[in-house]
């Protein structure tokens, strides 16, 4: 039997652990590195943690839940509901806890992945494991960033980055200095504000903000999802034909591209009245280059008294705060960093050694690529969920999953029909699939700014160009040829 083993038990993990097994593929095993599962849901646990993917369309699709409260479930539910579906399914037994994957090396001779992970209790550090397949789901996001400024550490006051919020921290009365204003800190922000004496928001450049569309669901609808579960497809469906929309406007000079900034420059005006700090909130890069936020409550905890905006960068972190590059040095209580996760190094924390003792690290030295964002030539039997240009600027992730699962099942069913030991993407057929979707990134909005969708190389790893159903059309029928089957 083929034994499979999963890196991770978010989302990604569960698409492909549901998939495989409903395909009737047993031997399936998760490891997670932390007690509990649910990746990027377990972690972010700031206030105000949600989705800006409305839940009919952030949820699987084979698993609708009537029982969502709002249209934009917080991280809270969408924690539960990952749990339940785990739990109804039967994977969560099969999720090893407290198993840190640090290394994977391709066998040749045995056509197998050994696995490595941390264990203090043994005398190497480490402890090992056998597979056919190695499935990582380890995310975009699971690796929280803070930024690299002088001085980090030498803050006397309390300080975290936001997907490790210290929840014994009382923001009452206290001055706070917020260094980021992406799309955690939209969130969290306006929680801060309404108890803290004080918010310093330290913004590097502003974004684009639109309305968020959100609102609780009355009685009325969660009857009607339950009773009539095509009320909750036919939502789905709306909310997904909306996003894919979207998404085109994040084509370069797309109409739909101009119908996005019209609604996001309104959105400022009609919150923001101060015209200075409304000038700090514009930005002057194209609407979709950084991601496009959504919140109705952002701007105006910016305009509350008690919020201060700055615009300069910060030179360093003393004891007592933080000081700009205009020379103030802002004396705070606590520091809040919402600077995003290491997402560019794909992979890069786990030594993976493919086929010739070929390092994964060495070969995505330059940005990541994969075939499909899944398959990577000299790494046989290694799949790869949510891996390079496989985000999206707009739409659902679980789609892609999903997606991705869909053709992962097919790869494994062939191989166990054709009584193959070994799928390895082509380079040929990389190396085609690669030129085709570089060649479309240069078109899109994310070409024309700094972002963190972008290798240090300049090479825009993280995003799949344009609209999620040409991704599902992509990876609905497994090529045979652009594999070697051995
Ligand atoms: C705050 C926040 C909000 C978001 N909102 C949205 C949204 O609204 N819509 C949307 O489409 N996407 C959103 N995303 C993106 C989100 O990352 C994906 O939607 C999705 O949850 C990714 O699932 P995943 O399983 O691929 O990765 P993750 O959820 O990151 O899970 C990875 C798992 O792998 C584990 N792991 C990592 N390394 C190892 C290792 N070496 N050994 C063992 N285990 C390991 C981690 O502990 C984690 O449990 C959001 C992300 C964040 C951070």
């Amino acid at each position: 039997m083929t034994s499979v083993g999963i890196i991770g038990s978010g989302f990604g993990a569960l698409a492909v652990a549901l998939e495989l097994k409903r395909a009737g593929h047993t031997d399936l095993r998760l490891w997670e590195r932390s007690d509990d599962l649910g990746g990027v849901w377990r972690d972010n646990t700031y206030p105000g943690a949600g989705c800006d993917v409305p839940s009919p369309l952030y949820s699987f699709s084979f698993e609708p839940n009537p029982h969502w409260t709002r249209r934009y479930a917080l991280q809270e539910e969408i924690h539960t509901y990952i749990r339940s579906v785990a739990d109804k399914h039967g994977i969560t037994p099969l999720v090893r806890f407290g198993s840190e994957v640090v290394a994977a090396t391709w066998d040749e001779h045995s056509s197998t992945w050994t696995v490595s992970f941390a264990d203090p209790s043994t005398s190497s550090g480490t402890r090992e494991e056998t597979v056919d397949i190695l499935v990582s789901a380890v995310g975009q996001l699971s690796r929280p960033r803070l930024p690299a400024i002088e001085g980090v550490d030498s803050f006397a006051g309390t300080s975290f980055h936001s997907a490790e919020w210290d929840h014994s921290f009382d923001p009452a009365g206290k001055t706070i200095a917020v260094v980021g204003s992406g799309a955690s800190a939209v969130q969290f922000i306006p929680h801060l504000a309404r108890d803290a004496a004080e918010v310093i928001v330290f913004q590097r450049s502003p974004n684009y903000l639109m309305p968020k569309p959100d609102k609780p669901y009355k009685a009325f609808h969660k009857a009607l999802f339950h009773k009539v579960p095509a009320s909750q497809r036919l939502e789905r469906g709306v909310i997904w034909t909306f996003m894919e929309q979207f998404a085109r406007g994040l084509d370069d000079e797309s109409r739909v591209g101009r119908v996005n900034k019209s609604v996001a420059m309104w959105h400022l005006r009609k919150q923001v009245k101060d015209p200075d700090l409304r000038a700090k909130l514009t930005p002057d890069y194209p609407i979709g280059c950084k991601r496009i936020l959504f919140s109705n409550e952002f701007y105006p905890a910016l305009a509350q008294d008690n919020v201060d905006v700055v615009t300069y960068a910060i030179t360093k972190v003393t004891r007592k705060g933080v000081v700009d590059s205009a020379g103030t040095e802002h004396e705070v209580d606590a520091i809040v960093y919402a600077t995003g996760f290491d997402s560019q190094d794909f992979l890069q924390s786990i030594d993976i050694t493919g086929t010739h003792g070929q390092k994964l690290a060495t070969q995505w030295a330059d940005g990541a690529h994969a075939y499909l964002g899944m398959y990577v030539p000299n790494f046989p039997n290694l799949f790869v969920t949510y891996g390079p240009n496989t985000n999206l600027g707009g739409g659902s992730i679980i789609y892609m999953l999903e997606a991705q699962a869909r053709h992962m099942r097919q790869a494994l069913d062939r191989l166990v029909a054709g009584d193959y030991e070994t799928i390895e993407v082509t380079q040929e057929a990389e190396e085609a699939y690669d030129r085709d979707v570089v060649a479309k990134l240069e078109h899109s909005a994310w070409a024309h700014c700094d972002n963190w969708y972008r290798h240090r190389s300049g090479r825009i790893t993280s995003n799949w160009p344009g609209a999620t159903l040409p991704f599902a059309k992509a990876t609905k029928v497994l090529e045979p040829s652009a594999f070697r089957w051995a």
